[in-house]
């Protein structure tokens, strides 16, 4: 038997149409939660998500909103609201990069940064709290990065972003602890997906020599340890970040310190 459960838990995961949110995805609903699998644009890679996940015998739904789209982001929630009439546990994970050194750092760049991770967990998470705070239970997991604790070229946006998600996640945690209601922030490090598939393998060799595990995680890696922090095992634990790296932030803290 599983010791952690999520069954009775309705779970929405953003940008859940591959990569971590998948991974993300399917260990909710293995773990007995009716989960949401969120996207933008790939309808076909987020229902496969969710045949994955009924075929290892959970169920769930898919939606499309963009989350950086408040009208879009409210109709999702007002739709899953009316039908599943509650939301246990949000995951802001919908994820973009756009590296470009500073000095050539296109403006739109920057904007697109901010507007999927900071406004799109803003209105996301509005779209949960009051609902959350008056259940008096809930979970919101924002899915950050390890870029926001290390120092990172060619990332300016994104560890600015990932930082801003750090400080939000912080300030809302201590806002609605007293509702029952926790908030974490997660930062993964090196994960396969399509993400990182792009990265010069220079990098990533030299990434892998720098982390003590010495390779990537991987997406089941991150779902135990989102399935976890949702769960109410896990019920003292709120407004820390919590880093998922192979112990590469560890060893950058060693030099930095
Ligand atoms: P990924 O494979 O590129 O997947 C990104 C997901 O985000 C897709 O499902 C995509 O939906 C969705 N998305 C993007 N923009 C969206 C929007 N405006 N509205 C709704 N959904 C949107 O990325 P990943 O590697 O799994 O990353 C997931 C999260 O982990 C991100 O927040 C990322 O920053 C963070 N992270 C990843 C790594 C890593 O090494 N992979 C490391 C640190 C942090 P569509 O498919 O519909 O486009």
């Amino acid at each position: 038997m599983d010791s952690i459960s999520l069954k009775d838990k309705v779970a929405v995961i953003t940008g859940a149409s591959r990569g971590l949110g998948r991974a993300m995805a399917l260990e909710f609903g293995r773990l007995g939660a009716f989960t949401i699998v969120n996207y933008v644009r790939e309808e076909k890679g987020a229902q496969q998500t969710l045949d994955m996940l009924r075929e290892a015998g959970g169920d769930g739904a898919i939606a499309m909103a963009d989350v950086r789209k408040a009208d879009e982001v409210n109709a999702m929630f007002s739709h899953i609201f009316k039908t599943y009439k509650k939301v246990d546990v949000l995951v802001n994970n919908a994820g973009i990069t756009r590296d470009e050194y500073f000095m050539m750092m296109r403006p739109q760049s920057w904007l697109e940064l901010m507007d999927v991770h900071l406004n799109g967990v803003f209105y996301c998470s509005k779209a949960v709290i009051r609902n959350m705070c008056a259940a008096r239970k809930g979970v919101i997991l924002n899915i950050g990065s390890g870029s926001a604790l290390v120092a990172m070229p060619g990332q300016v946006n994104y560890s600015a972003s990932k930082a801003g998600l750090l400080g939000f996640s912080r300030s809302l945690a201590r806002e609605v602890a007293g509702k029952g209601v926790r908030v974490i922030h997660v930062a993964p490090g090196f994960f396969e997906s399509d993400m990182t598939v792009t990265l010069d393998p220079e990098f990533i060799k030299e990434t892998f020599e720098v982390t003590p595990l010495g390779r990537w995680g991987s997406g089941v890696e991150m779902a135990a340890v989102a399935t976890f922090l949702a769960s109410d095992d896990c019920s003292f634990f709120t407004g820390h970040s919590i880093v998922v790296d192979g112990g590469r932030g560890a060893v950058e803290a060693e030099y930095g310190s």
